[in-house]
Parts: C-alpha cells; structure tokens; sequence
C-alpha cells in the first residue's frame, strides 16, 4: 500500500486525481491522508469524489472513504475495463478534471472506451475543455494514444449542465516517449470570448482590449457561438499555435470583475509565455508529465521538456508520480525557463 500525504507540496485535488490515476494503471494500492489540506475547504468535494467514484467504476476497485469531505482515502484497483462510461459531477465542478483521471486508465485497456461526462466544462483552476481539445489531447497523440473529444454543451459556474463525450483509443503498445523542448515557429493566435447569456457588450470590450494588449486584431478576435441555456457564463480564451504544439490561456469573467481585469490578466499570461523560449506553459507542464512518464516508463527511454514556470502543482505531481512509477523527474533552469527530464530508474 502506497501511503500519500495529501498535504505535500501543494496540498490540492490533483494529487488525488493522479493518485487514482496511476493506481488504475499500476495496479498499486494507496491510501491518502489529509486529502486537500492545502485547500480552504479541504476533503472531497462533489468534483472530487466524481473523480473517485468514476476510478472505481473503470476498475471495480475497494475503496473506503469515499464520502463528501472525507478528509482519508484507501484504494485497491482491479482490472481496468475498457467500456461506455457516463460521469456526471452533478454540480458545476469541473467534469474535465474527471476525465483527466481515467483518460490514463482507458488508454492502457485493451479495447476503445465512449465516455460521458457532465458537469463544468469552463471552471477557474481547471483544464478548460478547449485546453483538453487544443493542447493536452494533440500532445498525447503524438505520444500514440489518441482520444476524439467533443463539446456538447457548455457549463459555467454555477449552473453546471456542460457536457462533453470522448472516445479513448487503447494505446498501451503505442506510447513512445518524446523530447518537447521546443515549441517551433508561430503558425497563429487568435482569442475566442465564450459569454453565453451575457450581453454582447461583455464580449466586444474582452476582446477589443485582449486585441490591444496583443496587438491582435479582425478575425483573431471572435465571439464564440453559445447558446443561451449554457449560461450565464464567461471565458476569454487565448489560442497559440506552434509548429509543435497549441497552448490554450484562459481567464473567467464573474460579477463584480470588469471586462478590462478580465482582458488584462490573460494578456500577461499570454505575454509571459510569449517572452519564455520554452515550450510549455505553466499549466500544460504540470499535466503532460504524468502521460510522459506513463511513456517513458513502458518504454524505459527517458524524455525531456521544457517549461516557462516550474509551478508548486507540477512539482508536486513530479512527486507524487515518483512513488507510483518507477521514474525520476531531474530539472535544471533553462534559457527562458525551467529543462525537466524524466529517467526511467
Ligand atoms: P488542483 O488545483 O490540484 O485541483 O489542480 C488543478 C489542475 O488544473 C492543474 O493540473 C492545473 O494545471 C489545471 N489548470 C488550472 N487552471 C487551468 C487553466 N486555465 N488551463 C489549463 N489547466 C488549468
């Protein structure tokens, strides 16, 4: 039995989900203790435990502590089934971040899975599902694991109801770990603002001050369509394409926070990714490691990748990879940035 601290590092949901995840794929037991101590409200909330129930259903694994606010998990997985799946959050909790649990499970089965989710496809502090589209999903292609995703319906904060659906291809003879130290030359960028029953106004001023903050402009700037039962809501995404990946930056508009602040703080996200050589984004770094090592580790190669930030989250999960897999994470400042290699040990 692997025993993690829930309280290490950064203390969030993602040592969690990374804990289920390469249990899943592992076979390993583990328990968690002081489940999201570095959060206001720690324990599991409704998002959390989706992620723990749907880990358990794609495995038919034990568990004990699977309640709202249990603060202490155990997790004995079993077989990983390859199936149709639906996961609902029921709540406006982010349902990417279930999917991001068993989306390393179902590409190690044997067989294609459909899943379902529901739930928040747009949340503060989650990967947006045009981030899943755009970065991560392109990323773990090109490692040989290839999933379709599709944006059904929209969902916001707080009232939920998004939905999405994914088709995970098996890939466990397929991944080939690569180096990604370099992003590649610009093909384009262009900013999307998602503002369903919002007036069009909110729109217009987002992206009328991203485009002169960026200098973009005409067709870089877009209104997304949305429909009026996804809302209200409000997203302003910066999309950048490169020759060897896309990065996805994204703000939220609330109440009471102007369209300026909105537009102002993706322009410095932008703008501090835009001035680092390295290739991936604060964000993206702390994610695409565990799908790598997954890579590395099937196929005892060590890979490389640089990033713009080495964030409190990717540094955690660095660890928390470490006692599931047989890997090492070594990073070094870089030029622009952080260089991270991972080794198989
Ligand atoms: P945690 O805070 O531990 O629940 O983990 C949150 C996860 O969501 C981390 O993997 C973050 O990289 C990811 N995340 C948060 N905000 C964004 C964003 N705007 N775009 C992409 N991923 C995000």
């Amino acid at each position: 039995m692997i025993e993690i601290d829930g309280s290490a590092g950064e203390g969030g949901g993602q040592i969690l989900r990374t804990s289920l995840a390469l249990s899943m794929c592992t076979g390993q037991s583990f328990s968690l203790t002081k489940i999201r101590a570095g959060r206001a409200k720690p324990g599991l909330m409704r998002q959390h435990l989706t992620c723990v129930n749907a880990a358990k259903e794609v495995c038919g694994a034990e568990v004990s502590g699977a309640e709202l606010s249990s603060q202490s998990l155990t997790f004995v997985p079993g077989q990983v089934r390859a199936g149709d799946y639906h996961f609902n959050v029921g709540t406006a909790g982010s349902c990417t971040l279930v999917l991001q649990t068993v989306w390393p499970a179902l590409l190690m089965a044997h067989a294609p899975s459909r899943v379902k989710l529901g739930g928040g496809t747009h949340n503060p502090m989650a990967p947006p599902f045009h981030f899943l589209e755009r970065s991560y999903a392109p990323l773990l292609k090109k490692l040989g694991a290839n999933a379709e995703l599709t944006l059904r319906r929209l969902g916001f904060y707080p009232a939920g109801g998004g939905e999405i659906e994914v088709t995970i291809w098996p890939a466990k003879d397929a991944l080939q770990p690569f180096d990604l130290n370099d992003r590649g030359a610009r093909v384009e960028g262009y900013a999307e603002c998602f503002a369903p029953a919002l007036p069009r106004s909110v729109a217009r001023r987002e992206l009328e001050q991203l485009g002169t903050a960026l200098g973009w402009s005409g067709d870089q700037l877009r209104e997304a369509p949305t429909r009026q039962h996804e809302g209200p809501g409000n997203a302003l995404l910066a999309t950048l394409v490169y020759d060897n990946l896309s990065e996805v930056f994204t703000e939220f508009g609330e109440k009471g926070v102007s369209s300026e602040k909105v537009a102002r703080d993706l322009a410095h996200e932008v703008r501090a990714y835009q001035m680092s050589s390295a290739a991936l984004g604060p964000n993206l770094a702390d994610q695409w490691a565990l799908p790598l090592a997954l890579a590395v580790w099937m196929r005892q190669r060590e890979a490389s990748f640089t990033c713009a930030q080495l964030t409190d989250h990717a540094k955690t999960n660095f660890d928390v990879i470490e006692r599931f897999l047989p890997v090492k994470f070594s990073t070094a400042p870089s030029e622009g940035g952080w260089s991270v290699i991972t080794r198989p040990v």
